[in-house]
């Protein structure tokens, strides 16, 4: 026995499409070209696995906004925001949050893991209990399993399970917290969170909800789910991330509740990690003022998710349950899907391959996600490359080629 012989599955599976050339995980983007096409394994690809939703990345005024920041405050804050690292631009980025939501109060985090993992494993503790959607990120169970209070998982986006569950904890109702997401990563579906606010409305609790993958996606003005649905007084704490819609990195926690600027100085990881450089906030506020002043991308982002999902709708692939700018293909074999993401990707489209216990169920994902710079022409030429896949082909047969 040794500490090693736990990570033998990890090595095994790498070693396996080693020798098959074949490397799907932390495949090397050697050049990025725009925020839709790059080099990655060789391969000249359109991106069609990012998570680059409205396209900023290449925004001229966020680069502007990065380069000014970087020449007049420096490349890091070399320290947490509890001590040295808040600059009165993470104050004004703040600001500028809690206007766009209409919330009071908001924090800013240096990713999107601190802000859902750090409020997560903060709001409950020892004692309390919290209810969450079993096909939560990864980020809400490590912050779950780490605040000490019990958990309860409810069925993925099922109503009845949750007041099911928050019925039987009768007086414990009172510190509970209640937690789903927007837009569900892996299959791009919305929760019901009209269903949910109901279920809270009658029994209680706190509720959280992650809109990383929907800021910018949903809602008049692109806060999301809680305001395309009209709930959003019904939720208690949004937290969410500037690595997707917004192209940067960092995360935020909006709320009416004022014990939020209490709560930001017990989450560890807010205190115990440096805050987000300067360049990063520049970047982060010019994105978050054109999501606002551009609704157009919105718009480009749903036609090409439309595009995108009819498209491999008609090809005969199963696709999630509803069109989002999520489109995950299922394949039940996990190696025809390893197979079939090399093939993408050799006729120029990178997707994500997710495998279990990443994916939900026992099935492997071709996760694309498209942005609103994909041009039309490049959603056709993605459904040509898924076109070319053999529906029979299996991993032993592949050729590196
Ligand atoms: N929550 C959800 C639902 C996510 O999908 C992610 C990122 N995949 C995160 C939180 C963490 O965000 P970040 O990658 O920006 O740290």
């Amino acid at each position: 026995m040794s500490l090693f012989d736990k990570f033998k599955p990890i090595i095994d599976i790498r070693s396996e499409l080693d020798s098959l050339g074949i490397m799907p995980f932390g495949a090397v983007t050697e050049k990025i070209l725009s925020p839709t096409e790059a080099i990655v394994n060789g391969h000249e690809v359109i991106l069609a696995g990012t998570n680059n939703y409205l396209g900023l990345t290449f925004d001229p005024e966020c680069i502007a906004a990065a380069k000014t920041a970087i020449e007049e405050q420096g490349t890091g804050t070399t320290g947490s925001r509890m001590a040295n690292g808040t600059f009165a631009e993470h104050v004004r980025l703040e600001q500028e949050l809690a206007g766009f939501f209409d919330k009071q109060y908001a924090i800013v985090f240096s990713t999107g893991y601190a802000a859902t993992m750090g409020m997560a494993s903060t709001l409950a503790g020892p004692g309390d209990v919290i209810v969450m959607d079993a096909d939560s990120h990864a980020s809400l169970y490590d912050g779950v399993r780490l605040s000490g209070a019990e958990v309860i998982r409810f069925r993925h986006s099922d109503a009845a399970d949750l007041e099911k569950r928050l019925r039987r904890l009768g007086e414990r109702i009172s510190n509970t917290l209640i937690i789903v997401e927007g837009i569900y990563s892996m299959l791009g579906d919305r929760a019901p969170l009209r269903e949910f606010v109901e279920v809270k409305r009658r029994y209680g609790g706190l509720l959280m909800v992650d809109e990383a993958h929907s800021l910018g996606m949903l809602g008049e003005h692109g806060r999301g789910l809680a305001e395309q649905e009209g709930v959003e007084d019904d939720v208690d704490f949004i937290v969410g991330t500037f690595s997707k819609s917004l192209g940067a990195i960092g995360g935020y926690c909006v709320s009416n509740h004022p014990q939020l600027d209490a709560i930001r100085f017990a989450t560890r990881s807010y205190i115990f990690t440096a805050s987000p450089s300067p360049s990063v906030i520049a970047s982060t506020r010019a994105a978050l003022r054109l999501l606002q002043e551009r609704p157009g991308l919105r718009k480009q982002l749903w036609d090409n998710a439309r595009q995108l999902y009819s498209g491999l709708q008609e090809l005969g692939f199963q696709v999630g349950p509803e069109v989002s700018p999520v489109v995950a293909v299922t394949v039940e074999d996990r190696d025809r899907a390893i197979f079939w993401w090399n093939q993408l990707l050799q006729q120029g489209a990178y997707v994500n391959l997710v495998m279990p216990p990443a994916s939900p169920g026992n099935n492997s994902l071709l996760r694309c996600s498209v942005s609103a710079a994909h041009t039309s022409e490049q959603i056709d030429r993605i459904l040509a490359a898924f076109a070319t896949l053999d529906k029979q082909a299996s991993l032993a047969a592949s050729d590196n080629a």
